[in-house]
């Protein structure tokens, strides 16, 4: 068997200065929020969640939920079904929320998460999402806050995985399985 070993798409210095490009946009427009509250999506999103809630400067607090995605495989079928294994801790009626995610690729986890926290009432209900894949979009989903655009490729690094491989890569990477 072949090792497979990413390639470089996105440094780790890039994402360090985009992270902080993020955070001021977003302290800037939740300046008067005294609790924002950022939700993280498991896995993929706890590092660039405790990247970017640390490099916020406004009260701020982190949640979690989890969801079902397509399987532990590289597999990118999906039939857009998505299933919650982890609710949130706290109540978010009233609450000012930002959904951080790692990824966004047909759309359907996003949307499906929005409609879902949005029944809840919220104050606010905005996203951040480290990176997408525009060609693969199906549904539409808002994103409010992005850090790259990237092409059709399977990405690891940064919490995204490979079959839960090279989640704590610093920098985003492409993984081509079959070579
Ligand atoms: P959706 O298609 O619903 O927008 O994304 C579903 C999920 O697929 C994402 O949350 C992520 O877990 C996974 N995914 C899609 N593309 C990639 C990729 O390039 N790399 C990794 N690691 N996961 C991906």
């Amino acid at each position: 068997m072949t090792e497979v070993v990413p390639e470089v798409l996105i440094s780790e210095e890039k994402i360090r200065k985009r992270i902080g490009e993020l955070a001021a946009r977003i302290s800037t427009d939740y300046a008067d929020v005294d609790d924002l509250i950022m939700v993280g999506i498991l896995k993929g999103s706890f590092i660039f969640l405790a990247d970017l809630s640390r490099a916020v400067t406004i009260p701020r607090s982190v949640d979690f939920m989890a969801l079902s995605t397509y399987g532990a495989s590289e597999s990118t079928e999906t039939d857009g079904a998505v299933r919650m294994i982890m609710d949130l801790r706290r109540n978010i009626t009233g609450k000012h929320v930002l959904v951080v995610e790692d990824i966004v690729d047909t759309g359907h986890t996003l949307s499906y998460l929005l409609r879902n926290l949005a029944a809840r009432q919220p104050a606010s209900l905005k996203t951040c999402v480290l990176v997408e894949k525009p060609e693969r979009r199906e549904v539409f989903t808002q994103i409010d806050y992005l850090g790259f655009s990237i092409p059709d490729v399977w990405v690891v690094g940064c919490g995204l995985d490979w079959a839960e491989r090279f989640r704590t890569l610093p920098f985003i990477g492409v993984v081509h399985p079959g070579r």
